[in-house]
Formats: structure tokens, C-alpha cells, sequence
């Protein structure tokens, strides 16, 4: 016999990695790190996100040309409809599609401030709107973003899986999910969204969690269920990253092997610039280097 984990990683999965842009240049060097790690381990795509309202334009940019010119890896750029007209994001996409970017990954944001939404009035309103605009530039290849908990803005999980799938027939082809814990979640999340029509990939987004803290602070804003066991898990850690680590890859092992056994063969990673845990659990999943 053998532990279930062996038996998971039999299954041939593929994965993909999410970064920042930097902001420093010990942040930058740390990225490049991260990213030449984790290069071997050929992803389908690695993605670089846009900062609240445009604030990073030009370090994601930058970040996403870097990527595509030095390695091999297939770079998609996140970009977001706040506080740009549209022509300005057009420009963007415009940008990115001479310089050979053909992946973007396309969201609506949120207010810099915590502020309610509010669209800017020449802008895309919602990600939708920004996929179709993004789709009357160029054959760009899109993702968008799934709430398995529903999006904290949508007066209903059905309001929010109508518009995941008004999102696909804009011409996005692939939903990335907001993190999860429970694996369940992103099941249950799963078969309503083949209820729904939609049979385009979603790949669960999983976070290793090190910094427990700040995650459960985060998550209450972003409407991600933080389990009473995993604050179990966590107690009393909050002085020992060390430790913290080890859970924290036990933790995301457990949830990627769980959903490997379900038949989940896609995993996004929400690297946040750190190749360890992406590496060592895309390594359990089967996930080697190619020559
Ligand atoms: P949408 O799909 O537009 O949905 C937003 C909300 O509006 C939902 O509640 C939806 O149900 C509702 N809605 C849709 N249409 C209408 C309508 N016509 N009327 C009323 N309500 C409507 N943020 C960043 O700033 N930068 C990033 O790089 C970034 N990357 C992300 C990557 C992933 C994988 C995920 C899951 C999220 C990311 N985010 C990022 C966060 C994201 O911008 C926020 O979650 C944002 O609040 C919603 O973006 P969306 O694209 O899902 O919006």
C-alpha cells in the first residue's frame, strides 16, 4: 500500500505560478529568484497581477516583457478596468500585444482605498466589459477570476456564476479561483460551474499559507472562509516562521493532494515571490524539471 500523496501524484497535472511586480530592487532580485526556480518546472503559464488602480502599470509591464525576453516561460499580464478610460487600458493591451504578450488576465479590481466600487466613467465597468474590449484589440488569450464563496460584491452566488459565465462567452477561456482552504469548497464550486455551461478550465488558486496573521485579516475582505482547523493549526505559531513554513506545506499539499485524487489536474499557485512551497508542492504533484 502506499500514502495516498504517492498515489496522487501519479496523474500527470500541469501547473502555474503568480507573482508581483517588485518594488525594490532586493524585491526584484527575490522575484528573479523565484521565477528562475521555478522556470524548470515548465508551467502553462506563469502571471504577473496589477496593483490596486494602476499603481504598478508599469512595474507589471515591465516584469511581463522581462519574463518573456529572458526566459522560457509564458508570461500572461493581470490587468484591471479601475481608475483607466478605456482607451487607456486599450493602449495597454495594445502595448502588450506588439511586444508579443498574448495572455492577459483580466479583472475588474478594486478601489485603492477599500472604497466601495465605483467604475471610472469612461472605463470598463466590469471584467466582462474589459474581456470583450480586450477581444476587439486582438485574439488575446483570456483568464478571469472565480469566487468558489462567491464574490463579496454579488448579491448571490448565482448572480456571481451567471457572470463567470458571461465572462467565458465574452471570450475568456480559462477561470483562475480566488483561493480556498477546505478543498471541498472548490469542489462543490466546480461541479455548479459544469451545472452552468462552463467548460472551460478552473483552476483552483492555492495559497501556501505562511503568514496566518495576515491571511485571516485579508480573507474576511476578499470573502475566502478561513477554517476553524487551520487556526487551529496555526495557533501559537505566530513567533516561529519556522515551523509556520512546515505547516503551511503540509497544509497546501494536503488541499493539492485531495483535489489531485478528485481529478483536478490544473494548480495555480499564488507564489508571492517565493519559490519554496510552489516548488516543493508542485514536486509532491508529480510536477519535475524538464531538460
Ligand atoms: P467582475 O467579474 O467584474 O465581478 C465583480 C463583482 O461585480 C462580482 O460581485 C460580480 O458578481 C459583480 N458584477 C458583475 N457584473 C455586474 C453588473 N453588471 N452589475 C452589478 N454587479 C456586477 N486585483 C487587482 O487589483 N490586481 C490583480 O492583479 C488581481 N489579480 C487577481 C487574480 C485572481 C485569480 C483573482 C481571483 C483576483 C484578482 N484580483 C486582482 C482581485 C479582483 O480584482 C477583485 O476580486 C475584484 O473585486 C473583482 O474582480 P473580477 O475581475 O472578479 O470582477
Amino acid at each position: 500500500s502506499e500514502l495516498p500523496i504517492a498515489a496522487a501524484s501519479k496523474r500527470p497535472v500541469s501547473v502555474s505560478f503568480e507573482f508581483f511586480p517588485p518594488k525594490t530592487e532586493k524585491m526584484q532580485q527575490a522575484l528573479w529568484d523565484c521565477v528562475q526556480r521555478l522556470e524548470p518546472l515548465a508551467p502553462l503559464f506563469v502571471s504577473v497581477t496589477y496593483g490596486a488602480g494602476g499603481t504598478t502599470r508599469e512595474r507589471t509591464h515591465d516584469t511581463v516583457v522581462r519574463i518573456a525576453r529572458e526566459t522560457k516561460l509564458k508570461p500572461a499580464a493581470h490587468l484591471t478596468c479601475v481608475g483607466h478610460s478605456r482607451g487607456e487600458v486599450d493602449d495597454i493591451a495594445r502595448r502588450y500585444w506588439d511586444e508579443g504578450i498574448r495572455h492577459i488576465v483580466a479583472l475588474r479590481g478594486d478601489m485603492p482605498d477599500g472604497a466601495p466600487y465605483a467604475a471610472h466613467p469612461d472605463g470598463y465597468a466590469y471584467a466582462v466589459d474589459l474581456v470583450a474590449g480586450l477581444k476587439r484589440i486582438a485574439d488575446f488569450e483570456i483568464s478571469v477570476a472565480a469566487y468558489p464563496e462567491k464574490h463579496p460584491d454579488a448579491p448571490d452566488a448565482g448572480f456571481d456564476l451567471d457572470n463567470l459565465k458571461r465572462k467565458i462567452d465574452a471570450g475568456a477561456s480559462r477561470a483562475i479561483s480566488q483561493y480556498f482552504f477546505d478543498p471541498s469548497v472548490f469542489l462543490a464550486f466546480r461541479e455548479r460551474c459544469a451545472k452552468a455551461g462552463i467548460t472551460v478550465p478552473v483552476l483552483p488558486g492555492i495559497l501556501p499559507v505562511t503568514n496566518f496573521a495576515q491571511v485571516q485579516k485579508f480573507s474576511a475582505a476578499c470573502g475566502a472562509s478561513v477554517p476553524e482547523w487551520m487556526a487551529d493549526l496555526f495557533a501559537g505559531l505566530d513567533d516561529d516562521p519556522e515551523t509556520r513554513r512546515l505547516v503551511a506545506a503540509t497544509v497546501a499539499a494536503e488541499q493539492c493532494r485531495i483535489l489531485a485524487a478528485e481529478g483536478v489536474d490544473n494548480f495555480h499557485f499564488y507564489t508571492l515571490n517565493r519559490a519554496d512551497l510552489a516548488y516543493a508542492i508542485s514536486h509532491i504533484l508529480g510536477v519535475r524539471p524538464r531538460a
